[in-house]
């Protein structure tokens, strides 16, 4: 249901517009919006309940960030999760514009602090996790402060239909109980129509309000392909072809990251493996690894994955199947958010359908149930299909697409080969019919390869005409001739006990007025294995400038993406601005990102249009301290000590300790003016820290103990 232009009213005078494009280009660095950022943001201002139903990638944020900007008060963002909520509040305030966060890791008296900041209007937007409105005071509180809107995010979780049912989350019809006069925004990126219906009863916002977006990512190329063996060969050949990007791998169990992780890092390639069971403080390490990018490729399981803001992530690979398409599209999704190509693989097998399988089967019988078997058959049909990835996604979501035509396997011309097996199909279907309908696939299979198991001699089958018919196929082959009649809907499966029934369109086939073909690699015994190829072209200007990038956000200790995303990035190396008018100019630079980087881009951009190129490399840019580094040595040369470098250049403590250190290890500074500048601070450290740090404690540890001190110092 999209809501027709006619609901609401616009801004007459077109002041209103002129002045959300002035806020889009002063805090975001952009110049037009984009799909159904204006009519939801129209929407937002009318003070209206809206739910957003868009793709990962579509600019979600601006939405309600715009508006929030525009407004007086603050806005409450409920995000599940803390990873998620602090890349938001990064991002807003690196755009210039007041963030702050409550949750469990803050002390009470952070907590109090940013409730006077909210009381006194020196916020815009406050994020908050979902179950922080189990609190009375929490709730007392917030009716001190003139909220905006609320904003839910992830909304999908508030729905049993969805993949990611949360508890806290179907508590927030509250929300308008509470606050009947505050308006709810929530996003989602897939929402099949119950979800969809579940998400507007339980928070109690009008049905007429949603807004939806085609779903269709049109950055991602979809591949899905048996896996051969254990899928290594084609894991490896992948990655191949990814080098030097971001990705993820999903693995199915726990164990499985971890020994293809190791596999992987032996293999040349460099990876870390993660995982629900592994420690919180490592886990968060190899979070912040892969969101700084000093490591690029994670092994996981699903537990990684939703709080990832990461724009730049270059391919996912799923080595098994997810349970579900729900499940799949948005672990896809995390690919490509920068809106550039990306590359998601799924390798198969009917190993993984059974396997998922015997976990429903031991759920007691009920509409769930019959809805998870549901599910698991529609992904597996998704995974052999022939026919346009993206339309297949598009119309589980109740979304009509046309075929893509040019990025999925499916449509891509030439990648197939295709055989004829008319004849084994009819054979197939044949032995279905002989045994009334009455069993599934494995047994079908022995009956047409001959066998004399005990079931089927119990039966009497081994006398059926079409016993051993089918000794010139291999299991595996016929399992793929099943896959094949699956797929165009020939047979179906039926019940619990999985039998094999034959549709019309089978029966089309038995009577030859329709015939069957397969992609012949399915067929292939040998399993020969095409690699993948991909146009690689390394564009050397554009690794400058991400060399550039990577040694700034080292600096400044942020991710990279936090900086630019690689879109922005991309266009300053195509386009090399060297007068503000011109940088500003780039989609995604806005004044603060200006003040904060364009100088030291500019420079770079200078050196590139104007002077010799071929000095410059990416190795070169990630060797030559920034200015920034320059100035901090020249206090050094001056004699300044550390605290009056700190007051001059009114930098961090950890950054300007971070200067000194990498200007000692290139050879800038001596061991000995090092040690001078170091030796107050250190002298001046408690001993016990002292001997912490020389422990290796980690920063973790002291989140930990801080928080252990303000909760239970009354203990002692
Ligand atoms: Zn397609």
């Amino acid at each position: 249901m999209s809501l027709s232009k006619s609901h609401y009213i616009k801004d007459a005078n077109n002041q209103t517009n002129t002045k959300m494009l002035q806020i889009l280009k002063k805090y975001f660095g952009f110049d037009s919006f984009r799909n159904i950022q204006e009519e939801a943001i129209d929407h937002i201002l009318e003070k209206k309940d809206l739910l957003t139903i868009l793709p990962t990638g579509s600019g979600k944020s601006l939405i309600f960030q715009l508006p929030t900007m525009m407004m007086e008060g603050v806005t409450v963002v409920i995000s599940p999760l803390i990873a998620l909520m602090q890349d938001q509040v990064i991002n807003l305030q690196s755009n210039g514009i007041s963030a702050a966060m409550i949750n469990s890791q803050n002390t009470f008296e952070e907590n109090d602090l940013i409730f006077d900041q909210l009381r006194n209007k020196q916020l815009k937007f406050l994020y908050i996790a979902p179950e922080r409105f189990q609190s009375g005071d929490f709730l007392y509180k917030l009716h001190d402060i003139d909220i905006n809107f609320f904003v839910i995010d992830e909304a999908h979780c508030v729905s049993e239909w969805g993949h990611e049912f949360r508890d806290d989350y179907q508590k927030l019809g509250l929300l308008k109980q509470n606050f009947p006069h505050i308006p709810i925004t929530c996003f989602t990126a897939t929402a099949t129509k119950s979800v969809e219906l579940d998400i507007v009863k339980t928070l109690g916002i009008d049905a007429q309000n949603i807004l939806k977006t085609k779903i269709q990512r049109t950055n991602l190329i979809i591949r899905s392909e048996k896996r051969r063996g254990d899928g290594r060969e084609q894991i490896a050949s992948f990655l191949k072809i990814h080098a030097d990007e971001c990705g993820i791998i999903y693995c199915f169990t726990r164990k499985e990251t971890t020994t293809l992780s190791d596999y992987l890092n032996k293999s040349g390639f460099d990876t870390l493996a993660y995982h629900a069971g592994l420690p919180s403080n490592q886990r968060d390490d190899i979070f912040l690894k892969f969101k700084n990018e000093s490591v690029k490729i994670i092994v996981a399981t699903i537990a990684f994955g939703m709080g990832i803001d990461k724009g730049n992530i270059r391919f996912v690979l799923h080595t098994s199947m997810p349970k579900t398409l729900e499940n799949y599209s948005q672990e896809i999704g995390r690919a490509g958010r920068d809106r550039l190509n990306a590359d998601v693989l799924l390798l198969y097998s009917k190993s993984d359908e059974l396997g998922k399988r015997r976990f429903i089967d031991v759920l007691p019988e009920s509409q769930y149930k019959q809805n998870n078997y549901q599910k698991l058959e529609t992904m597996y049909k998704f995974a052999i299909s022939s026919k346009c990835r993206h339309q297949h996604i598009a119309s589980y979501f109740g979304d009509e697409i046309e075929e893509c035509g040019t990025i999925c396997d499916n449509c891509m011309d030439g990648e197939k080969e295709y055989q004829d097996i008319t004849v084994e199909a009819q054979k197939f279907l044949s032995a279905i019919l002989r045994v009334e309908e009455r069993f599934g696939q494995g047994y079908i299979i022995d009956i047409l390869r001959g066998s004399k198991a005990k079931r089927i001699l119990d039966f009497g089958h081994e006398s059926l005409s079409v016993h051993g018919i089918g000794q010139d196929l291999t299991k595996e082959q016929w399992g793929s001739v099943a896959d094949t009649l699956l797929d165009i809907e020939a047979i179906k499966i039926v019940g619990e006990y999985r039998t094999l029934q034959v549709t019309i369109v089978g029966r089309d086939v038995l009577t030859k007025k329709r015939s069957v073909k397969i992609d012949k690699k399915n067929l292939e015994i040998s399993q020969t294995y095409k690699e993948y190829k991909k146009d690689i072209v390394v564009d050397e200007q554009f690794e400058i400038f991400r060399a550039l990038r990577t040694k700034i956000a080292r600096e400044d200790e942020v991710a990279p993406y936090i900086i630019f995303g690689d879109k922005t990035l991309q266009q300053i190396s195509q386009q090399l601005p060297t007068t503000t008018e011109e940088f500003l100019n780039i989609s995604g630079i806005g004044q603060s990102k200006l003040e904060k980087y364009g100088e030291v881009f500019m420079e770079l951009c200078h050196t590139l249009k104007f002077e010799n190129v071929e000095e410059v490399t990416s190795e070169k840019v990630n060797k030559n301290l920034t200015k920034t580094y320059l100035q901090t040595k020249d206090l050094i040369d001056e004699g300044k000590s550390l605290d009056e470098i700190l007051e001059i250049r009114e930098l961090k403590d950890s950054t300007i300790i971070f200067h000194i250190n990498e200007l000692y290890e290139n050879g800038y500074i001596s061991q000995e003016q090092k040690e001078n500048l170091f030796s107050p601070m250190i002298e001046s450290f408690p001993l016990e820290i002292k001997e912490w740090i020389e422990e290796g404690l980690q920063s973790n540890d002291i989140r930990i103990l801080k928080k252990y001190i303000n909760k239970y110092s009354y203990l002692f």
